[in-house]
């Protein structure tokens, strides 16, 4: 009770310090040191960008990550108003005052708290660059080993001013002229620092790489571990991809590539096998026909995540891919919207076998899969025993597979969704293009709520396709 008391007291001052904002940002120089992370939760929460830049500017602590916040990604008047706050300190300040704030983090990650030196004795952060040469890390690694080897003073080209800073964030190249704003305070912060301040972006999105490319030079590209790139000429990628040496997830939708037998693809291949650490692909409108089998070889084992829409995927792309080894610890795999040729069931039926151990994400939408290839590789599909999501909906199906199906996965235990599509028996003509028949549609949906309930599935929940 006494506990509770005291925490409603906390919130009552905070909130009488807030409804006056002047006053409250008077009173952030004086601020004790334990009240800095409740007052700066609650001025985030209410979006005072004033109150938050003016504790920025004096923060007692070596970092501070807004994600635990969870931020919204419309989030920009407040993440300018807190770069704005940010102050370079003189390389040579060792005074107890004034702010102790070296990194920033913007970014979206809910797993650490407001700080992570929160009564620390010893100042660390967790989240601290560790890539780059201009990391405060590498910086102070290099400062001490010039110091080891009896150099007096630090080679003077990488003594800065200012000391070395950290400003975390997830970064969007686009055309959005609010996107654009952030990135032009980012380039005029980082240029007042005089190298000092290291722009740390391991998140970075890119639209229309062909604009882009002059803004992207604020960013050291070593850092980024996730890529998100749409439209682009494979030339562009291939540059990027060769600074991008650590990145773990890789997404490419509508690239150009003219010939595969060129210079460009060659060059893809390359850039794709250096990417030691990659465990996520996607690639969307990017047209493979015949060629996943020079893709696959380059790619790490580790891979768990491997999505292939709108890919023009061949029989023997989907051959390729049952006897890679490369695809074998998939979690997730996505092969939706490629109009294959189902001559041969073999491949997806080796697929499904060689990944059964680790699958839990499939899906298929939309690959002309018939009764007959559906029922061929149920036995690989009743394998995958941590499956968890399945989708296959705009398939031409009969109602008599679609039970069946259900009558196999409902021994997946760890099977919760399934996104089936409308058989074709359910429309009023028997092809695709009828109109519904919705009598029909609740009969199905009944008849296989019935069956799950026998099964004792009721934990399962299938969803039509289209409703
Ligand atoms: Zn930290
Ligand atoms: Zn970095």
């Amino acid at each position: 009770m006494a506990r509770k008391t005291v925490d409603t007291l906390l919130e009552l001052s905070i909130k009488s310090l807030l409804s006056n904002e002047s006053a409250a940002i008077q009173a952030v120089e004086e601020l004790p040191i334990d009240l800095f992370v409740p007052l700066f939760t609650a001025a985030f929460l209410r979006r005072q960008k004033e109150v938050l830049k003016a504790m920025v500017r004096v923060w007692p602590f070596r970092c501070l990550h807004i994600g635990a916040l969870h931020p919204q990604e419309s989030n920009y008047d407040i993440m300018e108003a807190m770069v704005d706050g940010l102050q370079l300190l003189p390389a040579q300040n060792s005074s107890s005052r004034g702010t102790k704030l070296r990194i920033l983090d913007l970014r979206q990650d809910p797993e650490y708290g407001i700080t992570c030196s929160y009564r620390a004795k010893y100042p660390v952060c967790f989240l601290s660059c560790v890539y780059s040469q201009h990391s405060i890390i590498n910086i102070e690694e290099a400062e001490l080993n010039a110091r080891c080897y009896g150099k007096d003073t630090i080679d003077s080209r990488s003594q800065s001013v200012w000391q070395p800073m950290e400003l975390l964030v997830d970064l969007s190249f686009n055309c959005f002229l609010r996107a654009k704003q952030f990135i032009s305070l980012l380039i005029n912060k980082t240029e007042q620092s005089l190298g000092s301040l290291h722009l740390c972006c391991r998140n970075l999105q890119i639209e229309n790489l062909s604009v882009q490319k002059n803004s992207l030079k604020i960013v050291d590209l070593v850092c980024t571990d996730r890529l998100e790139l749409d439209k682009a000429h494979l030339r562009d990628v291939n540059t990027l991809l060769s600074q991008l040496i650590n990145l773990e997830s890789l997404r490419l939708t509508d690239v150009e590539c003219r010939s595969y037998t060129g210079k460009n693809f060659k060059t893809f291949l390359t850039c794709l096998g250096k990417l030691n650490s990659l465990e996520e692909l996607t690639l969307s409108f990017f047209s493979l026909t015949n060629q996943l089998h020079k893709l696959l070889r380059v790619l790490t084992p580790q891979l768990d995540t491997l999505s292939l829409t709108f890919c023009d995927l061949s029989t023997r792309d989907l051959t390729a891919l049952s006897q890679s080894t490369q695809a074998n610890h998939l979690k997730l795999l996505k092969l939706s919207n490629n109009q294959l040729v189902w001559e041969f069931h073999e491949p997806l039926l080796n697929l499904l076998e060689n990944v059964s151990g680790t699958l839990q994400y499939l899906e298929i939408n939309n690959c002309l899969i018939t009764d007959s290839t559906l029922s061929a590789i149920l036995p690989g599909l009743s394998r995958c025993s941590h499956l968890r999501i399945f989708s296959f909906a705009c398939n031409p199906i009969t109602m008599p597979v679609l039970m069946n199906i259900l009558q196999h996965l409902t021994t997946l235990m760890e099977l919760r969704y399934v996104i089936y599509p409308v058989p074709l028996d359910c429309y009023n003509q028997s092809d695709f293009d009828g109109s519904l028949d919705q009598e029909k549609v609740a009969a199905m949906k009944a008849q296989l709520k019935l069956m799950l309930r026998a099964a004792q599935r009721e934990d399962m929940k299938w969803t039509a396709f289209p409703e």
